[in-house]
């Protein structure tokens, strides 16, 4: 699937093809700090198929307590999260669903570290829902 990108602030723009197969949530607690949210939803595009254009953005380089790093890329004028791919020669990138067009097409397929989410995550059918703020 053909994917279209940007930041909130627009700054920066991509484009991709994605398979949406691979959308993923993760509960992880970095992907919550990270995102200011309970998980985050990404799903990840060959390089050969990611082009960025507008940017730079800004890369902060996340140490997990495993020693390995990698490169988490966002908007330096927005903070919007971009993507997350290897420090060096990255084969994909990790495209952060929320800030493509097509995200209502790219329902997450699978559920990682859920050992860290949390819990009212699960179901929020019982909230309140309006239909705006
Ligand atoms: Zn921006
Ligand atoms: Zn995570």
């Amino acid at each position: 699937m053909k994917v279209r990108g940007r930041c909130h602030c627009g700054r920066i723009r991509y484009d991709a093809i994605v398979d949406p197969e691979r959308a993923t949530i993760c509960h992880c607690s970095d992907c919550q700090m990270l995102s200011g949210s309970a998980y985050r939803i990404s799903v990840p595009a060959a390089s050969e198929t990611f082009s960025l254009r507008g940017g730079p953005p800004t890369i902060y380089v996340k140490t997990a307590d495993s020693g390995n790093r990698r490169a988490h890329a966002f908007c330096p004028d927005c903070g919007a999260p971009i993507y997350s791919s290897a420090v060096c020669d990255p084969q994909t990138y990790s495209l952060r669903v929320g800030c493509l067009e097509e995200r209502a097409m790219l329902p997450p397929r699978r559920q990682i570290w859920c050992q860290s989410a949390v819990p009212w995550s699960a179901n929020l059918e019982a909230v309140e829902q309006l239909e705006r703020g």
